[in-house]
């Protein structure tokens, strides 16, 4: 414990500081240490695998985020990684909250998270979704068919006029992965504006007195690489609020505009330019607003990824290394798919590296597998590794933070990893390890 820290990247990957939390640094001895606590002190405490999130890293985000709109409110998108520590965080960096079911909304409420600061999300919510929202009075539903209008405004049973958003689909596309994709016609979410979808909708909302339509809602798509397609949905938002003035006589004041803000997964990747992106919203809503003399709608953006993402790593033991005919290493960890669906949904890669020891020897491209039943649980494919690699070596492997811990699976009845939160030298337990008992407690038939 004794080893100098150094900001000098260690030769045991890709050294890529944008692909790290923010206050990663490598040490001579080839640890990493983040939020002041080496990797391999986590790891000798909490076992592996486990998720490591870097609570300044998440902060930091946040203030990044308001800094770079500070007109608009900043929800953040509570599926990409939700714990009550994280919920806290959140409300305390001045963040509204984004969730998608009465589970979420339950985390949100157990450390007090504001209200008024919640909207919730959902192509299908169910019944019990909707009454924890209106029992907890969240701010914003957001309306994504035509049956919630009535279903939701029974709900309501009088007790107050609800606010509400339209999800809309903006028919713009985010150049993503399909499973990613929300913003064009042919898909699950949002009305259609060009159909006449949305419009019957809100006719359906107006027409209730228990439910007052504040503003319209979208979202392109989830890690967007098309940089305008934030911009495109906005001029499309705008003028389709300045119709609904023409058509209804309401001035909406209220403008979401979903998330999507991409990160780095490799090198290979380009960092993404937060300020010059919300530059160019801006200015398309200016634009718009100033064409259809409307009055500057209130914006929101809900970014999930871009605050969670880089802030978390996740630690693994290798178990095997294996060298196919071929000459190709395989390194096999303790953990894959199970703590890291997006391999298999979307094909994702990962950037990873040696940590607790220096490399003897070269590098070499290796490819790091998952220990679950299916070929395709693989990490990495051909990343530089050390060609020492043996059992008993950890591997870090970043950009963890978001869509990890909140789609884990139980996969091959394999218990679900901890999240540890690390800042100023110290480590903290934020969700225990599920345990063996926990997998067949749940199991109450016979
Ligand atoms: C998933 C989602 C988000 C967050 O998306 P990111 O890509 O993580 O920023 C925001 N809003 C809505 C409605 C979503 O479905």
């Amino acid at each position: 414990m004794t080893a100098q820290l150094s900001t000098r990247p260690v030769p045991t990957g890709p050294a890529d500081d944008a692909l790290w939390p923010l206050t990663s640094r490598a040490t001579d001895d080839g640890d990493l240490v983040v939020g002041g606590v080496r990797l391999t002190e986590v790891v000798n405490r909490y076992g592996t695998p486990a998720y490591v999130v870097d609570e300044d890293d998440v902060r930091e985000r946040c203030h990044r985020f308001r800094q770079a709109f500070p007109d608009a409110e900043i929800a953040y998108a509570g599926k990409a990684f939700l714990c009550r520590a994280m919920a806290r965080w959140v409300a305390e960096e001045g963040l509204s909250l984004d969730v998608v079911s009465a589970g979420e909304l339950a985390i949100a409420r157990s450390v007090g998270f504001p209200a008024e600061r919640i909207l919730l999300h959902g192509n299908a919510k169910s019944p019990h979704d909707l009454h924890s929202a209106l029992d907890h009075g969240v701010g914003r539903i957001v309306i994504d068919s035509a049956t919630e209008v009535a279903r939701l405004a029974a709900a309501t049973g009088g007790r107050r006029r609800q606010p509400v958003l339209l999800r809309v689909i903006p028919g713009v596309d985010a150049g993503t992965h399909p499973a990613l994709t929300t913003g064009v016609e042919e898909q699950k979410f949002g009305l259609s504006l060009d159909s006449g979808g949305a419009e019957d909708v809100i006719r359906l909302i107006l027409g209730q007195p228990d439910l007052e339509l504040v503003g319209l809602h979208c979202h392109v798509g989830s890690q967007v690489s098309q940089p305008d397609a934030h911009a495109a949905a906005a001029r499309r938002l705008v003028t389709a609020l300045a119709r609904i003035r023409t058509e209804h006589d309401v001035t909406l004041r209220q403008l979401d505009l979903g998330g999507g803000f991409p990160v780095p997964y490799s090198s290979a990747e380009t960092t993404f330019d937060l300020l010059d992106h919300a530059r160019r919203v801006r200015a398309a809503v200016a634009d718009m607003c100033a064409l259809h003399r409307y009055p500057t709608p209130k914006l929101t953006f809900e970014p999930g990824r871009g605050i969670a993402a880089t802030a978390g790593i996740t630690a693994y033991h290798i178990l095997a290394v294996k060298h196919t005919s071929t000459g190709h290493a395989y390194v096999a960890v303790d953990g894959g798919m199970g703590d890291n669906p997006r391999c298999s949904l979307y094909g994702a890669r990962y950037t990873v590296r040696l940590v607790g020891r220096r490399p003897r020897g070269e590098m070499r491209p290796t490819s790091v597998v998952g220990r679950f039943c299916e070929s395709g649980d693989v990490l990495a494919v051909d990343v530089p590794l050390p060609a020492d690699l043996h059992p008993g070596d950890v591997l870090a492997v970043a950009v963890t933070g978001a869509y990890h811990h909140s789609m884990a699976s139980n996969y091959n009845a394999v218990a679900r990893p901890p999240v540890v939160a690390v800042k100023d030298g110290r480590a903290r337990l934020l969700v225990r390890r599920e345990s063996d008992d926990d997998i067949v407690t749940r199991d109450v038939g016979l």
